[in-house]
């Protein structure tokens, strides 16, 4: 079994972020930059999968600027077997990126790809389930558990208020959630040597995919800061407040 698992370089998640004075969107220059943490979730269950002998091969897909080649790296260095990058300047949207991995699909033919539940820069959540519909494909979308049977796969999966476990039939799309896993830490010299591990590069053009922007940002805001606090008198002072001002009670 193949498994395909495309991984997105976004703004590193402890970074805090800096809206660009026109409001055009978030500044990117001097970030760090990472791989988006549910896209490393999705690494370790397709490695945990391989490990088990549920799956043979691992493949990490990126599309993006040709930095992306260090969040494949990583990807490699966790243990992906080989990796594709789809180079790309400038923003990509959730529906290019789900054309550009449909037609990565067509040529690879997996039989699972797992996909992050949302990129955390934009956190659109769009991608896998665009992807799904290209296909034609089932989907199991913000998957705590994952069970590979005999051309199904059994998903747990996070609802509201608790957990609902499905069956898909294979291939499949799986998009993972944050208690899927632990991902692991890739190791010194396995750091060493992903680089050597084979790396193809294509372009949106190899799939056909046009991906000028369809979506216009119409404004990016930071959150409005937080008000002080005020220090009442007394019990009554504060369920007056809360009454009448507040709105709560
Ligand atoms: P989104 O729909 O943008 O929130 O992204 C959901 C998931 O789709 C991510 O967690 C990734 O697995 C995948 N994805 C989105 N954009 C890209 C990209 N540019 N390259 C590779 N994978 C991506």
């Amino acid at each position: 079994m193949k498994i395909l698992v495309p991984v997105k370089r976004v703004v590193d998640y402890n970074v805090k972020i800096r809206v660009k004075p026109d409001g055009s969107g978030v500044d990117l220059a001097n970030v760090k930059m990472s791989m988006n943490p549910f896209d490393e979730i999705a690494i370790e269950e397709a490695l945990r999968l391989k490990e088990a002998g549920k799956a043979t091969e691992v493949v990490a897909v990126s599309i993006g600027a040709a930095k992306s080649e260090e969040t494949l790296r990583t990807a490699l260095a966790m243990g992906a077997d080989r990796a594709i990058l789809v180079e790309v300047e400038g923003i990509v949207e959730p529906l290019s990126v789900a054309k550009i991995l449909k037609g990565i699909a067509s040529e690879e033919n997996p039989d699972l790809m797992i996909l992050g539940k949302q990129a955390i820069d934009d956190d659109a959540n769009q991608t896998g389930q665009m992807l799904s519909a290209l296909l034609g494909w089932s989907q199991a979308t913000f998957a705590s558990k994952v069970e590979i049977g005999d051309g199904s796969a059994d998903v747990t999966r996070e609802v509201d208020g608790g957990l609902q476990t499905i069956s898909v039939k294979l291939p499949a799309i799986v998009t993972t959630d944050l208690r899927l896993n632990e991902p692991r830490y890739a190791s010194l010299p396995n750091i060493m040597k992903a680089k050597k591990k084979p790396l193809d590069k294509k372009t949106p053009g190899d799939y056909g995919v046009d991906v000028a922007p369809r979506l216009e940002v119409i404004k990016t805001e930071e959150p409005g800061g937080r008000k002080a606090g005020v220090k009442v008198g007394s019990v009554s002072e504060l369920v007056d407040k809360l009454k009448n001002e507040a709105g709560v009670l």
